[in-house]
């Protein structure tokens, strides 16, 4: 198997500098919070499948039953023609959704972020004769892998080499107030309400007509774990309110209990027109992406006999598919029967207390910063100075807790520079000493790399 793997098959990680191996790490059994390679080696998982997804953990019985239990019903129908699953897990994720009514069917994160960018454009069309069709997103967000998506996208490394983009998405400055040394004019109190209002700036710049709506994520995930800073969100939905701009919330990352709450805009009060969600819907045990509205834009694209694109023209072969919304459907009961939400919150308090004792003790930590089960530490060479560290020593530290068996992750090829991030987001399920011993292994990799 290894062999075959290291002849056929290209992964997007492993063979590249600095995170290569000489063997893949091949996992072929995972059990709770647990993973175990083709050498029988156990590794803790604390970033839930690589890339934040297996909220509920490895090993869900009930799920596969489900699952099962529903390939030898139908396997397959297209989704435009409704399923039992499609209504049912429609109504329940509504139900945690006040204000918002619609839920379309895809895939993956990125195919519902490409969704909402279209329904954006179509939008501007049908209702303002095509001005307002520019879409906002911010520096270091991520929305996905198609070229549109990454034309949103504020992590310029990912970018590089794909161009020409796709026009009309402008980029918004962050809101990361660790590194607010570094952008111009930024005030020393109030730093939230600054960051909002450099939206506004660009706003203004490329006029209000102009634009259509406003892509953020909720907390910034694989551009740093930016947590908003205080008065961040209320000032952006004044700004969108005022403008009649289109609030989109990217919660591929954060949905689904993530951050100890639903949505991670919860922890905001703020009202989006549109949310995308995919990786912990149906935490890996089916392929599902949700695109959920208002009632409004819903509205936008009913039959209206003058107009000639009244129609809503796209099909998703997958989009819709009936295993999706079982697993969802099941994944979500889970979270509720057992809690998962007060865990997440419980125990992500633990891992910032204890991520912050790691701060206290490692010169090289210059901030820790989190919200529920996704956090992370930012590595600086001087805390003074605030210089990140280099990527090889990052790498060095995740090569070193994986040897010890604890999965970790970091920001790899996303801001230019700025590679200096470890990130933890174990499944929802973690126990006090799962937690314990993911920053206990930091703790020691650290000593060893710094
Ligand atoms: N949005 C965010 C915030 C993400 O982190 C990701 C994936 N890492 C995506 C969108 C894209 O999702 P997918 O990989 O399922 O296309």
């Amino acid at each position: 198997i290894v062999a075959a793997d290291k002849a056929h098959v290209w992964h997007h990680l492993s063979q590249h500098k600095p995170y290569e191996t000489s063997d893949p790490r091949i996992i072929v059994e995972g059990k709770g919070m647990r993973v175990w390679d083709q050498n029988g080696k156990e590794h803790l998982d604390a970033v839930s499948g690589g890339v934040w997804t297996v909220n509920v953990g490895y090993g869900r019985e009930s799920i596969a039953n489900a699952v099962r239990d529903q390939l030898l019903k139908v396997n397959y129908f297209a989704g435009s023609a409704g399923s039992i699953p499609g209504s049912v897990f429609a109504e329940k994720l509504i139900g945690k959704m006040p204000g918002l009514s619609r839920v379309y069917y895809l895939n993956t994160g990125s195919e519902a972020n490409e969704k909402a960018f279209k329904m954006v454009r179509q939008i501007a069309h049908k209702k303002f004769g095509g001005t307002k069709h520019k879409i906002l997103y911010r520096d270091r967000d991520y929305h996905g892998t198609t070229i549109t998506c990454l034309s949103a996208g504020g992590q310029d490394e990912r970018n590089l080499q794909y161009g020409p983009f796709t026009p009309g998405f402008v980029r918004v400055p962050h809101c990361l107030e660790y590194r607010k040394h570094e952008q111009d004019g930024a005030p020393v109190e109030n730093y939230g309400e600054w960051a909002a209002e450099q939206i506004e700036q660009v706003v203004l710049r490329e006029g209000p007509d102009t634009v259509g709506a406003l892509c953020l994520e909720p907390v910034t995930a694989g551009g740093g774990v930016i947590t908003p800073p205080e008065g961040y969100w209320q000032k952006v939905q004044e700004i969108c309110d005022r403008y009649g701009i289109l609030l989109h919330i990217d919660e591929v990352v954060c949905g689904i209990g993530r951050t100890g709450t639903w949505f991670g805009y919860q922890h905001y009060g703020v009202k989006p027109d549109m949310v995308t969600m995919a990786k912990g819907v149906a935490s890996g045990y089916a392929a599902i992406a949700c695109l959920v509205t208002t009632e409004e834009v819903f509205n936008l694209f009913k039959s209206d006999p003058t107009d000639k694109l009244d129609h809503f023209r796209d099909i998703s072969t997958f989009g819709g598919c009936i295993t999706g919304p079982v697993a969802a459907l099941e994944n979500m009961r889970i979270i509720e029967d057992e809690g998962l939400l007060d865990n997440c919150n419980a125990m992500g308090a633990r891992m910032m207390d204890n991520l912050n004792a790691i701060k206290d003790k490692h010169a090289i930590v210059g901030d820790a910063r989190g919200k529920g089960l996704f956090c992370g530490l930012e590595l600086v060479k001087d805390r003074e100075s605030k210089e990140p560290v280099e990527e090889a020593k990052v790498a060095a530290v995740v090569a070193e807790c994986a040897a010890q068996g604890v999965l970790i992750g970091a920001a790899n090829r996303s801001v230019p520079g700025y590679n200096n991030y470890l990130c933890f987001a174990p499944s929802l399920i973690a126990t006090a000493s799962d937690i314990d011993q993911i920053t206990g292994t930091v703790d020691s990799a650290l000593t060893k790399v710094f």
